[in-house]
């Protein structure tokens, strides 16, 4: 079994696009089986939203444990606030607050409180799911709002990700990763077989490449990279492939900006299905809201076929 992670450096890069459109291509393609999704990208996930899942499973997701206050026990008499680096815990008219939001679960107001009023509990911090969508399973979460270790939750979804990939013998999960070097994308990026980077022709873009690439290399993990938008500035473009070039590193793809994509990804669907359905009979107009111009689908099915002569 394989497993592909799709990253970029931040928002806005037409990764998610571009993974919801390689989910439909996985599923057309003979050589990859039963193929399963993954949506690691956990603060903010929207690999959903192109691809329409039907929620079969729902689960709770335990972050750290975090202080709870038996108010039975507590007699308010405040040694707890000085020792909360968090600010998690103060005293309004002489009654003690604790405010789980801020609580960062280290523990030392538990060790400290003479009453044992404060107890350590679990404490839901967000929820997973396992859906159905039209090119395989997937599995994708949510973390609650100002909730932390999204590392951890990455690792869930993962996991599951691949019990469900094991019991269907699929030989490939794709996944949808998070932005940046942090936690999370270090998580989502332990062990996989391919990280495709998908870049833009910008200052950041590159330097958001490099530091991804940079990770990538300290995990022994191969990377591809694939410039989203190419044609909007050809110099930086050249300057990207300039830089893969001198680190061996495998360009995949070039996909040029095209705005029509991003009308169809507001429609929640993935950019290579129109030209599909469209082929599946009708013909195609250019003032169809669905037609897409062909350069842009051949780059995504280009993009795919090296990504598979790669993994396999
Ligand atoms: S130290 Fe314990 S008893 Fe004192 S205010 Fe804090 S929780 Fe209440
Ligand atoms: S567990 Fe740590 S962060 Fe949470 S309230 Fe107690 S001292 Fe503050």
């Amino acid at each position: 079994m394989k497993e592909l992670l799709v990253v970029s450096g931040k928002g806005g890069t037409g990764k998610t696009t571009i993974v919801g459109t390689l989910a439909v291509l996985a599923k057309d393609t003979p050589l990859i089986r039963n193929p399963v999704l993954a949506d690691c990208d956990v603060d903010a996930a929207d690999l959903h939203l192109i691809l329409n899942p039907a929620t079969k499973e729902s689960k709770e997701f335990f972050g750290l444990k975090k202080a709870g206050l038996d108010r039975d026990k507590c007699d308010n008499c405040g040694e707890c606030i000085p020792v909360c680096r968090f600010d998690a815990i103060t005293s309004h008219n002489g009654i003690i607050r604790l405010d789980p939001i801020s609580c960062e679960g280290c523990g030392v107001c538990y060790r400290v409180c003479p009453r044992q009023a404060i107890t350590m509990e679990d404490f839901i911090a967000g929820h997973w799911f396992v859906s159905d969508t039209p090119y395989g399973p997937m599995v994708h979460a949510r973390l609650g709002i100002a909730e932390e270790n999204s590392g951890k939750l990455v690792m869930e979804v993962r996991r599951e990700a691949r019990r469900i990939a094991e019991t269907l013998e699929s030989n490939l999960i794709i996944s949808d990763g998070p932005p940046g070097i942090g936690c999370p994308v270090i998580s989502a990026m332990t062990g996989v077989d391919l990280v495709l980077i998908v870049t833009e022709p910008t200052v950041a873009g590159i330097h958001d490449m490099e530091r991804l690439y940079n990770l990538a290399k300290g995990f022994d993990v191969e990377v591809a990279v694939c410039i989203n938008k190419y044609d909007l500035d050809s110099e930086t473009s050249a300057d990207i492939e300039g830089f893969c070039h001198a680190h061996n590193i495998y360009v995949a793809g070039k996909i040029a900006f095209d705005e029509r994509v991003v009308k169809a990804l507001t429609r929640g669907e993935p950019i290579i299905m129109p030209r599909r359905r469209m082929s599946s009979g009708a013909q195609r107009t250019s003032s169809d809201p669905h037609s897409l111009p062909d350069t842009t689908a051949r780059a995504i099915e280009e993009l795919w076929t090296k990504i598979v002569v790669r993994l396999y």
